[in-house]
């Protein structure tokens, strides 16, 4: 069919109705690099302005770090900046192979295999290692991305209620016939900053013979005590089957991401994983600058030391204040409203007061459960987390939710 003026107002009719349901994504552009602090141009065709960001996966700080700039520079002279192959025609240079092995020394796993994202590396993983004869079991909540890596799959799907172990026990013992199980988690989820209970399914795992899947995409590089991730602070190193990870989020934050665990399994994706196969090998200049990433991150633990820090710091700051926060102890702080277009004022109104941070709402997450993420960095001082106190009292107080429970806000603005 041409692109008829029918076929037009097809789309026309679909994006009306995002604009009228009060969703539509209006991009803001940066003009800075990205740091806590940057310069903003939004909306579109506006003046600059410079906020505090406090909604970027800019974790340790590391985005625009001068020695990771400075080894990316070097890459993209030495290694030049395309490789125009996947990986396994011409598109493995030695520091691909040098980058797999330092991912597999950080994680403490067999085998590393290099994806152009966690994006692909989730849509390829299952479908490589699993088959029609197998069953995977995944909590509620994953990430949208292994939702897409599961319907690629033929094994049979399954769910358990988040983060419940009674029900994912029942989801085990129902399954018990499979040829191969596979138990799938994120290490820290998104959306709430809460962490997967690692060590009872690792445990539960064990006592049902089923693999374990754990997407560290939000822990990498600063959750445990060295950075390892969830499984450094569940004390279960060495125990997760399968572990995808992002280097576009704490380690760098450019692209790119992996498939890290046991060596078959690894050799497998090698093998069959069709992003692998058939997308771009991840650029020379990126692989250089995450190797310099895991190099900081190996000398010293500073920097998840001071995020630590700085999300405690923050934490209680909001708290005095009087908001609802998801409980927790990860760099994702969530400031519950409950209100989407509470969500949205606050989110304007602190932009008004030089603060970055948005609003997230359904379908997002859950009806009633609108709220600001507030993501915490290293690269934050607490100058910055000061001032964004400030404005969030502020903001609170003008909305009079600050000291409110939730059925409070709720009674009081709705769903
Ligand atoms: C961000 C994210 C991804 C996607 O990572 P990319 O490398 O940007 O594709 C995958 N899984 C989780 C849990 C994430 O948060």
């Amino acid at each position: 069919m041409a692109y008829s003026d029918k076929v037009r107002e097809i789309y026309k009719e679909q994006l009306k109705d995002i604009e009228n349901a009060g969703i539509f994504k209006q991009e803001r552009f940066i003009h800075s690099t990205q740091a806590a602090d940057i310069e903003v141009e939004y909306p579109a065709g506006s003046s600059l302005k410079k906020v505090i960001n406090m909604c970027a996966n800019n974790y340790l700080g590391l985005s625009s770090h001068p020695e990771v700039v400075k080894a990316a520079h070097e890459g993209l002279d030495s290694r030049g900046y395309g490789m125009s192959s996947v990986r396994f025609i011409c598109g493995t240079q030695d520091i691909h192979n040098e980058l797999e092995k330092k991912v597999s020394e950080f994680l403490g796993t067999e085998n590393t295999i290099l994806f152009p994202s966690c994006m692909d590396a989730n849509a390829g993983v299952f479908e490589a290692i699993l088959g029609s004869e197998d069953v995977m079991i995944s909590d509620r909540l994953v990430h949208a991305s292994i939702i897409d890596g599961i319907r690629l799959c033929s094994a049979e799907r399954d769910t358990f209620k988040h983060s419940n172990m009674e029900h994912l026990e029942k989801k085990l013992q129902l399954h018990a016939d499979k040829r191969l199980k596979v138990v799938i988690t994120d290490g820290v989820f998104s959306m709430d900053g809460d962490c997967a209970k690692l060590d009872e399914m690792v445990a539960l795992c064990a006592k049902y013979d089923a693999m374990l899947f754990v997407d560290e995409s939000h822990a990498s590089g600063f959750i445990g005590k060295t950075g390892r991730g969830t499984h450094e602070k569940y004390g279960v190193l060495g125990k997760i089957d399968i572990i995808t990870t992002t280097f576009g989020k704490a380690l760098g934050g450019a692209s790119g991401g992996c498939v890290s665990g046991r060596k078959e399994l690894v050799e497998i994706c090698r093998q069959k994983a069709r992003p692998y196969l058939f997308s771009n090998t991840i650029a020379p200049v990126v692989v250089s600058g995450v190797l310099k990433v895991l190099d900081i991150l190996s000398r010293s633990t500073e920097r998840r030391d001071k995020l630590e820090k700085n999300t405690e710091y923050w934490r209680k700051g909001l708290t005095e204040a009087g908001f609802v926060l998801k409980e927790g102890d990860t760099p994702i702080v969530p400031v519950m409203l409950f209100n989407a277009k509470l969500a949205q004022d606050v989110s304007r109104d602190l932009y008004e007061e030089g603060i970055y941070a948005i609003g997230f709402f359904f379908p997002v997450v859950s009806k009633g459960q609108a709220r600001i993420r507030t993501q915490i960095s290293a690269g934050h001082e607490i100058h910055h987390l000061d001032k964004a106190l400030v404005a969030f009292n502020k903001v609170g107080k003008k909305y009079d939710i600050l000291g409110k429970t939730k059925q409070a806000i709720l009674d009081r603005y709705g769903q």
